[in-house]
């Protein structure tokens, strides 16, 4: 595995997927997702000059932030507690998977304790799988203003975690409908919502050309995930 390499591949077919698109490459950010990655994995990706890094559990991201390089910029894309939120917020620069009123009531209010706005995306589970986590589309729709006027969280966009298929194909129709969700939020609101997170390592070019503007990407950059052995990254 020579991460050097399959990050200049995945740049390439960033590109290319945007030159199909007819959209700038600089439209789309790469999020480098290191759930079970160590600190030295994160380290050596930094130094290739990434980023963004997301992280899908409290727990491994509370141990293992504090031992990787200071500059990096972290997202929560896992499902979030209420009772984690308050180290959501502090860890985070961003929560991606907001998919209820009350857990973003509880962002709100641990980010007013440390005098922060929190950015968030609202997650949407847009096959309605009941083994998935996301606001289903009409729920969001109802619930979107209030939402919105929460104090102390900015609505910046969607996400999802559409079905997963082999065929990347298969997926578009669910990044279509992501896409046009968020133009109907857009109108509901009446300001525009500039974040689509949506692709991973199987599925980002089809949707970079549904629109994406955010791909999460872990497996085509590390290779497969190792086992966490949480005795290794935890201070004694
Ligand atoms: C793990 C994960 C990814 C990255 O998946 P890969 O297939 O390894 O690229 C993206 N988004 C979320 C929410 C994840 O949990």
């Amino acid at each position: 595995m020579d991460l050097s390499e399959n990050l200049h591949s995945i740049q390439k077919r960033i590109a290319a997927a945007c030159e199909r698109a007819g959209r700038a490459p600089n439209e789309v950010t790469l999020l480098t997702v290191t759930k079970s990655q160590p600190p030295e994995a994160i380290k050596a990706a930094s130094d290739l000059g990434l980023i963004f890094f997301g992280e899908n559990k409290i727990q491994e991201a509370k141990t293992k932030i504090p031992l990787c390089p200071g500059k990096l910029r972290w997202h929560f894309i896992g499902h979030l507690q209420s009772n984690k939120c308050r180290d959501a917020v502090e860890l985070f620069e961003m929560i991606q998977s907001v998919d209820s009123l009350s857990l973003a009531q509880e962002i709100a209010k641990r980010a007013g304790q440390v005098s922060k706005t929190m950015p968030v995306l609202l997650e949407v589970n847009v096959a309605g799988e009941a083994s998935k986590f996301g606001y289903p589309p009409e729920r969001l729709l109802v619930e979107l203003k209030e939402l919105n006027t929460l104090p102390r969280i900015e609505v910046q966009g969607l996400m999802t975690v559409p079905p997963w298929s082999p065929e990347a194909e298969k997926v578009r129709p669910h990044f279509r409908q992501l896409r046009e969700l968020k133009t109907e939020c857009e109108q509901i609101l009446g300001v525009p919502l500039p974040c689509l997170s949506m692709g991973m390592s199987g599925d980002f070019e089809v949707a970079i050309e549904e629109g994406a503007t955010m791909v999460r990407i872990g497996t085509a950059l590390f290779g497969p995930r190792p086992k966490m052995n949480n005795k290794e990254i935890q201070p004694a």
